[in-house]
């Protein structure tokens, strides 16, 4: 039996190898990170390829750390996930995002921002009503907000998530299935999805210049989800090359640091594209 006394905390601490040790007190400071205006919303433009048109944005969450600086979100959402705290993280990101359309739209700009939404998220039967009340709030176009959820997260309870993706369309916005590709699902399930595109994961793109495999599933991919009528999203595109070989292929949106880095969301506006990019 598990006794709460200092002592027992004292040998538990001590079988604990650094690294968890670390995460432990990331977990602590995470809870105050939220309500203490430590997180940062990045913007990633994304840009049609046949056109060279900006066509929208991924908004990647930041914790800017007081001492150890800016820390990705790989190092915190799994962590969030299992300690409780993605609930708190993930309204956060939803009212910064929202936030950002309002101010963008107020100054004539539509730029589409994809929000991320995690595998326990996809399980808060609340979720899908706490978005319908930031619509109500901001009131910003549908057309502007879009959402990514991961293939592996829908794996963890198709029904569940198609479920809350049925309700997230139902107001009216697009959604992403993203990191394609690595998790697996059936073309069966696929084709039940309420969904308007799929994103390449970065590991296919980013090899698919120097390996053949790689290439061969972009290819497919980009059929795939042309034939069922879906739009498709190659990320991690890190090169003119790699850009040229996507137009061939005719895939329809790029992102990548090919044409832009994640940039803080006040940077984002005066943002344009390079001009040798092409
Ligand atoms: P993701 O959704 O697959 O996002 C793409 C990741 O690739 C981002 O990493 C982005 O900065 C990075 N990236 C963009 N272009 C390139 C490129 O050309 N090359 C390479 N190598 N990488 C590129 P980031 O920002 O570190 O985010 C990592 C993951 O954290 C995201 O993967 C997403 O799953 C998760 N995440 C980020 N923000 C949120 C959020 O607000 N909520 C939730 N639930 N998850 C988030
Ligand atoms: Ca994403
Ligand atoms: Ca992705
Ligand atoms: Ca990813």
């Amino acid at each position: 039996e598990a006794r709460q006394s200092p002592g027992n905390f004292a040998i538990f601490t001590g079988n604990l190898d650094r690294d968890c040790n670390r995460n432990l007190s990331l977990v602590a400071e995470l809870h105050h990170a939220i309500a203490d205006e430590q997180l940062r919303l990045y913007c990633q433009p994304k840009v049609d390829i046949a056109t060279g048109i900006p066509c929208g944005a991924e908004a990647l969450v930041r914790w800017a750390h007081p001492e150890h600086g800016l820390i990705g979100p790989d190092r915190f959402i799994k962590m969030a996930e299992k300690a409780g705290l993605i609930t708190p993280l993930t309204n956060w990101v939803l009212g910064e995002a929202f936030r950002q359309v309002y101010t963008w739209q107020s100054d004539g700009i539509a730029v589409p921002l994809a929000i991320n939404l995690s595998t326990r998220d996809l399980l808060d039967s609340r979720l899908v009503d706490r978005i319908r009340g930031l619509f109500l709030t901001w009131g910003v176009d549908a057309g502007n907000v879009q959402f990514e959820i991961t293939e592996s997260a829908l794996l963890e309870d198709p029904r569940g998530s198609l479920e809350t993706l049925k309700r997230l369309r139902d107001l009216g916005v697009h959604l992403a299935i993203d990191d394609f590709g690595t998790g697996f699902s059936s073309l069966t399930y696929l084709q039940r999805l309420p969904t308007d595109s799929i994103k390449i994961d970065q590991s296919f793109v980013g090899r698919m210049l120097e390996h053949e495999g790689s290439d061969a599933i972009v290819r497919s991919t980009i059929d795939l989800g042309h034939d069922l009528g879906l739009s498709v999203i190659a990320e991690g595109v890190e090169d003119q090359a790699t850009w040229t070989r996507l137009a061939a292929l005719k895939c329809d949106v790029a992102q990548g640091y090919f044409i832009s880095q994640p940039l803080p969301a006040e940077e984002f506006a005066s943002w344009h594209l390079p001009e040798d990019m092409f």
